[in-house]
């Protein structure tokens, strides 16, 4: 059986991150919505920062939106952000502050799917379920030389149930994170190190020299490209405007520079004083090009090219497609939680000042 070298091999061998030095369940908690599509170097200050600010669950859920949102800033993906916020508040309302043990009651909370409630229950609680992420699937099918699609749900499910018959027979920490650990730092996707495998002996496919025919995927379709125009509209203070993205939006309640995408073969310029015309109502006169900046988002790619502007009457403004408005010092405008891509061109504004 594996399951033994494999759990002895994570308790000599796991990497020394934060929420392992005191495990619990709210810290669990927010490392599995933090590691969501974020690699674990990028959220290990992240989380270290949250815990410092919010060091239990009464912190988070009685913070403001635009804190949280401020707080997560640059991990991207916000709706994970708001989701938390959302859960911490149900957590302390109707559990009396203490994350829920079961499996089925986790996955009723916003944002938490089969794969945050089973790591929670079993990494918090060890409750006996498997976790199935990219790692997992990878060590898997490799283990057992599955060659189903690892992209659809039913090879997922197949590899829970068949996890979930082995993680009886040990302790579900230990398991489910052995797994994990072996896939990020020895099954890797390319080159793995079988020779440090605990478990080479009874892989699939090392002893059967295949390798690279593990894991099976589909390729996915080419990533859309979207060409995007923001306007930067300076007042004769010298204070801009921004709007904050409405709720359900895309990196909703962030802020940003009004803009959208450019529409057929419409000029950078003409797309720039339609999507202010449309999003705020005001006529803008197009000044200096400011930056171009390109940003990859999980289904498309973004290259926005940045614009100063003005405008001669800014009063008759109305947020059509957005759920406020503020005019703001350039120097203020890091108080507020923007997107990445519009953090790169507060950059330039203000190197350019
Ligand atoms: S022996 Fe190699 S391919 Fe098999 S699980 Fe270990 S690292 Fe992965």
């Amino acid at each position: 059986m594996w399951a033994k070298p494999l759990t002895q091999w994570y308790k000599a061998n796991q990497r020394n991150l934060p929420w392992r030095k005191a495990p619990h369940p709210y810290h669990t908690l927010i490392c599995e919505f933090m590691a969501q599509q974020t690699q674990i170097n990028t959220l290990i200050p992240y989380y270290d920062r949250w815990l410092k600010k919010y060091p239990n669950i009464s912190d988070v859920a009685q913070a403001n939106e635009d804190e949280i949102l401020k707080s997560w800033e640059g991990l991207g993906y916000y709706s994970r952000a708001r989701n938390l916020h959302k859960t911490c508040q149900i957590i302390l309302n109707d559990y009396e502050g203490i994350v829920p043990k079961d499996p089925e009651v986790l996955q009723k909370l916003p944002g938490v799917g089969p794969y945050i409630a089973a790591a929670i229950a079993s990494i918090a609680y060890e409750v006996p379920i498997s976790v199935v992420d990219g790692n997992v699937l990878r060590v898997m099918t490799r283990l057992f030389g599955l060659s189903d699609d690892i992209g659809k749900d039913k090879t997922k499910k197949k590899i829970q149930n068949r996890l979930n018959q082995i993680i009886k027979t040990t302790t579900p920490s230990e398991f489910n994170q052995g797994v994990m650990e072996l896939g990020a730092t020895i099954c890797t996707p390319k080159n793995p190190n079988c020779q440090h495998c605990p478990i080479q002996n009874v892989c699939y496919a090392k002893n059967m020299e295949q390798i690279e025919k593990f894991p099976v995927k589909q390729k996915k379709p080419p990533t859309p490209h979207h060409i995007i125009v923001v306007g930067i509209i300076q007042r004769s203070d010298g204070k801009v405007l921004i709007t904050k993205r409405k709720k359900n939006q895309l990196l909703g309640g962030l802020w940003e520079f009004p803009g959208g995408k450019v529409k057929g073969s419409e000029t950078l310029e003409n797309a720039t004083i339609r999507e202010i015309k449309e999003e705020v109502n005001l006529d803008a006169t197009i000044g200096h090009f400011l930056c171009k900046v390109k940003h990859a988002y999980s289904h498309f790619k973004i290259t926005l090219h940045a614009y100063m502007c003005s405008v001669s009457h800014h009063e008759s403004i109305q947020c059509n497609s957005a759920d406020d408005y503020e005019w703001v010092e350039p120097s203020e405008l890091n108080k507020f939680a923007f997107p990445k891509a519009n953090k790169v061109i507060i950059q330039h504004l203000t190197e350019s000042i």
